[in-house]
């Protein structure tokens, strides 16, 4: 049962403002006793939250210091001053947070928060992929463990996935793990592209189908697409681009009525900033990402659970192909 401390609710009525056209105020209710002992316990502790664009808008506009997608969240942890960096977010991610902040406390609210795309291959799959291909340099997406981060000469995300495969200067790369992205990204270059098999679940889920029916249901729409969607939906889409690009699409040009086709929460947190533009909400969800919750937040800063480790025979390795990506 939901504590209403009404102390809560007017320390963070502020807060609801930024979320109000997104979340009820019953729900709020339900939240503010988490935001404001969240919000206590950063003080006190020193603690910052980094979370990512997935994030359900109480958490990313409730409690996060820190918002964005991969590459934006991956640059901002090297700029943390804190003790504590809560992650909010998958597994994936913390671990990068950790790689570039070996010193400091990094927890993840829940550790079972994964993804398909970094369960989709493993360091020796890319040994593998070394063997078959001598020579050719591997890219790897953020999207993956450490341990497959350190077999890999660089890592990219979906934002700058086509500066990364361009500067390497060869005509030819192993782009690893998300078959859709390296096809994407594949269109747009002369470098010869060689995918793994790995797939986004909630990406891949999109069809073109999908696009003609909005088209038709919702007359004017303008459609956005994560490049982690299959190629044929990027065709037929009216831009594609990361999470940070799509948002930054809706901030410059204002569609008067626009979807995102990429997780469900994501349109919950630009729309609730963006009154004029209209959000049709398809709603794929991510499993992962939604096993964060502002209750498991509020444990972690009570708790330090659960610390994020690196193995130390791997950690170097795999710090060395994030920086190299972000020293572009
Ligand atoms: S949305 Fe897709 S890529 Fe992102 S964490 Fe979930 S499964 Fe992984």
């Amino acid at each position: 049962m939901a504590t209403l401390d009404p102390g809560a609710l007017a320390r963070t009525a502020p807060l609801y403002e930024r979320v109000k056209r997104v979340i009820p105020p019953f729900e709020w209710a339900v939240f503010a006793d988490d935001v404001d002992a969240i919000l206590d316990l950063k003080r006190k502790r020193n603690a910052v939250v980094l979370a990512h664009n997935y994030q359900t808008p109480e958490i990313f506009h409730g409690v996060a210091d820190i918002v964005g997608d991969s590459l934006l969240l991956a640059r901002e942890a090297t700029k943390v001053d804190a003790d504590i960096i809560v992650l909010a977010g998958v597994h994936f991610m913390a671990e990068t947070a950790k790689l570039l902040n070996p010193a400091k406390t990094v927890l993840i609210p829940d550790l079972a928060a994964g993804c398909s795309l970094a369960d989709s291959i493993t360091a020796a799959d890319v040994r593998l992929m070394r063997e078959r291909h001598p020579g050719v340099p591997v890219v790897t997406y953020v999207n993956t463990s450490a341990a497959v981060k350190a077999e890999s000469d660089i890592c990219c995300t979906s934002g700058n996935a086509l500066a990364v495969v361009e500067s390497l200067g060869v005509d030819h790369v192993i782009m690893l793990p998300d078959e859709y992205l390296a096809q994407n990204i594949a269109a747009q270059t002369r470098v010869k592209i060689t995918a793994w098999k790995g797939h986004c679940e909630v990406h891949e889920r999109f069809t073109p189908t999908d696009i003609r029916q909005l088209r038709e249901n919702h007359p004017g729409i303008t459609i956005l697409a994560h490049p982690e969607c299959p190629p044929e939906v990027v065709a037929e889409a009216d831009f594609a681009g990361s999470t940070a690009a799509m948002s930054g699409f809706v901030e410059k040009q204002r569609p008067p009525r626009v979807v995102l086709l990429t997780e469900c929460s994501m349109s919950d947190n630009v729309a609730a900033v963006h009154p004029d533009v209209e959000f049709i909400r398809p709603c794929n969800l991510c499993p992962h990402m939604k096993r964060i919750t502002l209750k498991n937040i509020r444990q972690a800063l009570e708790t330090d659970q659960h610390q994020v480790t690196i193995d130390l025979t791997i950690e170097g390795r795999a710090r060395r192909s994030v920086e190299r990506m972000l020293a572009l």
